[in-house]
């Protein structure tokens, strides 16, 4: 029996795919100890694992209205936000990770104190990435401008500074790069399918796809018009009256169902007169949505985008964040959508027709959606693990 500790940010979209992993390691016999937080003790507890609070600990990641977007540009103050919660959580994870000796550490990619804690005591670390995984040549494509990347290479040295407090606490952190982008020495569980992960043939085979975690349903919802669009910005960045009352004028007396979720913070009534061909909910089962769906307009969120494809379900791309804006990217690279270019009504409806009167993106969704179904799972992610511990 293996013992086994899992690091996660207070992130449903990226705690969630790691819940079968813990399960199938629980049920091969191992003990898994998962470091999270209060809100996610339950389902932590649930897949088998001892769940311990990292609630109370000041991490510095609370939400300011651009700081997801900060991050994404600003280097150094996202090299500030990795020392602060690796010193925040120091004492105590390190002297926890001495008591318990566990065989390998399972690091989200962004809980940088994972695989910080590893580095430093030098036990076998695996990166849990339910993004896209990231190296020199993904992170350029992803990259919207040259002018970022140069952005990004005139703050390193500022970052080497920041970096400081970190070395003299004993973590071999050079560099920031060495710090976020994984290089192919490191095991790492990717979410998604070698197919459909930018740049995949430079991974060394030290990268597992697992495939996304894809929510089952008992739901199912009954069509009432030939063509189903189903259009939501997510759970986050979703509060958009004006884009949901274009939508709506874009698609009354259209020959389509509409069925659109515009999130628990916006009044509905807010909307005007909706039609009876349009059906809008603060929150749908997104999962039984989709197994009927033609077309999904999407802010892009990659737990949508991952849903969307599985199912076969080409998109027209809303992108609200760059990281959003990546994940966008992918998609139309592979013709499996196209970018919304403007909000307005016209625009809005004549983008929803392209795609459902052009059989290559249905086609190029569908070339996903299999890559998606032949990939391993939790499976395959906690052998993954377990080859890590034996080697
Ligand atoms: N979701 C849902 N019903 C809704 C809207 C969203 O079930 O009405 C789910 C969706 O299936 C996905 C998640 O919420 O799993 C959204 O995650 P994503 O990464 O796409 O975007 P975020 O909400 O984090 O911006």
């Amino acid at each position: 029996m293996s013992k086994i500790v899992f690091f996660c940010i207070p992130a449903y979209g990226h705690t969630n795919p790691t819940l079968p992993v813990v399960k199938e390691l629980v049920d091969l016999g191992h003990e898994v100890y998962y470091y999270s937080f209060n809100e996610f003790k339950e389902k932590i507890e649930n897949a088998g694992a001892h769940f311990i609070s990292c609630d109370g600990v000041d991490l510095g990641m609370e939400e300011t209205e651009n700081s997801g977007d900060r991050i994404g540009k600003d280097i150094v103050f996202a090299t500030e936000l990795i020392v602060k919660s690796t010193l925040a959580l120091d004492e105590w994870v390190t002297t926890d990770m001495k008591k318990l000796k566990p065989d390998v550490i399972v690091s989200d990619s962004v809980a940088y104190w994972g695989k910080l804690v590893a580095m430093k005591l030098g036990i076998p670390y695996v990166s849990s990435t339910t993004t896209f995984a990231f190296n020199q040549y993904s992170s350029q494509i992803m990259k919207k401008s040259l002018l970022d990347l140069f952005k990004m290479l005139f703050q390193m040295p500022k970052t080497k500074k920041v970096l400081a407090p970190l070395r003299d606490k004993g973590y071999p952190a050079e560099n920031v790069l060495s710090i976020v982008q994984n290089d192919n020495d490191t095991h790492t569980i990717v979410y998604t399918s070698k197919e459909f992960q930018p740049c995949a043939e430079t991974f060394s085979d030290k990268y597992t796809f697992v495939g996304p975690c894809i929510p089952s349903t008992e739901a199912a919802i009954d069509k009432t018009r030939e063509k189903l669009v189903y259009i939501s910005l997510g759970t986050v960045n979703n509060k958009n009256i004006i884009f949901y009352k274009n939508c709506i004028k874009a698609f009354t007396e259209s020959e389509y169902e509409v069925i659109m979720s515009v999130g628990k913070d916006t009044d509905i009534e807010a909307l005007g007169t909706i039609p009876d061909n349009v059906h809008v909910y603060s929150f749908v089962d997104q999962i039984a949505v989709l197994q009927k769906a033609e077309v999904f307009l999407s802010h892009c969120g990659m737990n949508s985008v991952s849903e969307s494809l599985y199912h076969g379900v080409p998109l027209v791309l809303f992108p609200q964040t760059s990281e959003q804006e990546g994940v966008a990217f992918r998609v139309s690279q592979i013709e499996a959508g196209i970018h919304l270019n403007a909000v307005d009504a016209n625009t809005i409806y004549s983008a929803v027709d392209t795609i459902l009167m052009n059989e290559k993106y249905r086609k190029n969704a569908a070339v996903i959606a299999d890559s998606f179904h032949r990939c391993g799972g939790a499976k395959d992610a906690a052998q993954a693990i377990l080859r890590v511990i034996k080697s």
